[in-house]
């Protein structure tokens, strides 16, 4: 069956700098997949490449519903379903909710009705009925913030849903509201891919696989069990048990071939 998203072989640079590296994973549609990653493992990078937003040099192949997108513009690649959250201004005075969604949902081509009748729905399902008269994001508490943006995003009905870092900021109660609200996502025409440094809301979550990056790459894929394990030992002991290589804390590992590759041996 087709997945929702399939990376294939997925390296990524910027500046002369590697960042993904031979990166694959696949999520089926109907599940939800955790990312976790220490902080710098490239994460964030791997969204922003997989929407296009930022100017990498890329190689590989990312999929959505069997479509190539890595050489699509960021526009197609959105309305071929591909979503992150926190596109949105998170504060617009003014604005009222409700009217936003309508109007992020026109100028995806739906029709004001049937706008009208997803905002409905999906207000209901994430429980936001009562901000939509409310001003966009003004005054929400950190867990109905993340909230809103789920809610946001389920309007547009994505076949590929990103959430980077949706747990980050949150105290332990916003958390498990923020995790419902992940589930509750879940539908067999979307995958979701939730990304996040911390395993505390694995707490609450149960997703369908764990996968774990580190330096640009997936270096572990698994279960709860993967969860507990980065619970109990960190991304230390992790490293530990496959063998890679710890970080050094004054700055990457180099060779010593690196600093004798520029010099000219024409003395
Ligand atoms: P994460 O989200 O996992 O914390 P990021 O994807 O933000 O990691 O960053 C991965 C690495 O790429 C970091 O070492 C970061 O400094 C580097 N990086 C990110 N963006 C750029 C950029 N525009 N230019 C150079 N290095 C970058
Ligand atoms: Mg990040």
């Amino acid at each position: 069956m087709t997945a929702a998203l399939a990376i294939t072989g997925l390296s990524a640079s910027i500046g002369g700098k590697q960042i993904l590296d031979d990166l694959s994973l696949e999520i089926p549609f109907g599940e939800v997949h955790a990312i976790m990653g220490p902080n710098g493992s490239g994460k964030s990078t791997l969204c922003h490449v997989l929407t296009g937003k930022a100017d990498y040099s890329v190689t590989g192949s990312a999929t959505v519903g069997g479509q190539e997108i890595l050489t699509l513009p960021v526009d197609e690649r959105a309305r071929l379903g591909l979503l992150q959250s926190f596109q949105y201004p998170t504060k617009v005075p003014g604005v009222r909710l409700g009217e936003f969604m309508i109007e992020a949902a026109a100028e995806r081509g739906i029709p004001p009705e049937e706008a009208e009748q997803r905002v409905e729905r999906e207000a209901e399902r994430f429980a936001m009925t009562r901000f939509l008269d409310r001003s966009l994001n003004d005054d929400l508490s950190g867990g109905e913030k993340k909230r809103s943006e789920i809610f946001q995003m389920a309007v547009l009905e994505p076949r590929v849903a990103l959430l980077d870092e949706i747990d980050s900021g949150l105290d332990i109660d916003a958390v498990r509201q923020v995790s419902e609200a992940v589930e509750e996502m879940r539908s067999p025409d979307l995958g979701v891919v939730m990304i996040t440094h911390y395993s505390r809301i694995l707490r609450y979550l149960s997703p369908d696989r764990i996968h774990v990056m580190i330096d640009g790459s997936i270096v572990e894929s698994g279960g709860r069990e993967l969860a507990d394990e980065l619970e109990e030992g960190g991304y230390e002991s992790l490293r530990d048990r496959l063998g890679i290589q710890r970080p050094s804390t004054d700055g990457p590992v180099r060779k010593a071939s690196e600093f004798f590759t520029d010099t000219p041996f024409d003395v």
